[in-house]
């Protein structure tokens, strides 16, 4: 099947209907209370093209909290501003633990096994702010450009709520400082995952701000943000590390690099095809969104686009 040859509209109307039973199954993050109150019941999917089409279904223009997918921006970044600037700091591999623990840190030195659990997302933090001085606000300049709205903006009380009950979050962050894989004060680099975590964007503007992974680094606007070598490597580690202690899961079911995020969102990038988001609340066990992983495995079995 060609790309031309799929009414997406349809397909995702179609999705849409088979997971229907599925919405609102799971339980709603309730870490902070910004996020306990996100209604469990919606449900919405975009599809953005290489070409730079856009489709959507259900909630699909509704924001809601990126949460950890706002790792996957921190990461590409750090490596557009250094290649070479996770080495030594950051591992590649898959953690098979929760994405908030402590315990593979004090084995490992410091050194966290992935840029996608939250001790890797606080160091990769760490090097955008001495890299940028205002990493949430890099991260927030990439996403309103690469969505095209403007008006894309960091939750503050999501982001207040992140502070009030960062204890665990600052801990891993301490932790690694005193192994001096923190390079900034820990408040401040803290402050700065809260926030970049706490930016809030719907499946379309997500979808379009992820293109760039489909497209081998190449940004809305032409321009390059990474080298193919370094679009490859996010999508790898999407692909290993994205869906918190379920990317086994993930990869069996839906095959595609994707990153979740506790807010109900999952992104996910069919290399040279398209980049997809699909957002609804509740969450299973792991973190990752019911309806969401139901929709991307519809998806990618329909499609065909499994990269395996
Ligand atoms: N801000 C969240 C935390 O650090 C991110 C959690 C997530 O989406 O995995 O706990």
């Amino acid at each position: 099947v060609s790309v031309d040859d799929i009414a997406y509209d349809a397909l995702l109307e179609w999705v849409a209907d088979e997971v229907a039973p599925y919405v609102g199954e799971g339980r709603v993050a309730d870490y902070i209370p910004a996020l306990a109150n996100v209604p469990p019941d919606r449900f919405g999917m975009a599809l953005a093209t290489v070409d730079g089409h856009l489709y959507g279904v259900g909630d699909f223009q509704e924001r809601f909290s990126l949460q950890s997918i706002s790792k996957v921006f921190t990461l590409a970044l750090v490596m557009a501003g250094d290649a070479g600037a996770l080495r030594g700091r950051v591992g590649v591999e898959p953690s098979g633990n929760a994405f908030n623990s402590l315990i593979q840190l004090e084995y490992e030195r410091g050194i966290p096994r992935n840029p996608f659990i939250n001790a890797g997302a606080l160091v990769v933090t760490d090097i955008l702010q001495t890299q940028t001085g205002d990493a949430a606000g890099a991260v927030l300049d990439f996403l309103r450009a690469e969505s095209g709205d403007h008006t894309v903006t960091i939750d503050g009380a999501v982001a207040a709520s992140e502070g009030e009950h960062g204890d665990l979050n600052l801990a891993l962050a301490h932790f690694m400082a005193a192994y001096g894989n923190i390079e900034n004060p820990v408040d401040l680099t803290a402050e700065h995952y809260f926030r970049h975590c706490s930016i809030a964007m719907s499946c379309a503007e997500t979808a379009m701000a992820a293109l760039f992974l489909a497209r081998h680094g190449v940004r809305t606007d032409g321009t390059r943000l990474l080298p193919v070598l370094g679009a490859k490597r996010v999508n790898a580690l999407m692909m290993t590390c994205g869906a918190y202690d379920a990317a086994g899961d993930f990869a069996f079911r839906v095959g595609l690099p994707g990153k979740s995020g506790v807010g109900g969102g999952i992104v996910a990038v069919v290399p040279g095809r398209a980049a997809l988001c699909v957002w609804s609340p509740a969450l299973d066990p792991h973190g990752n969104s019911v309806a969401g992983v139901e929709a991307l495995d519809r998806f990618s079995a329909a499609t065909g686009w499994s990269v395996f």
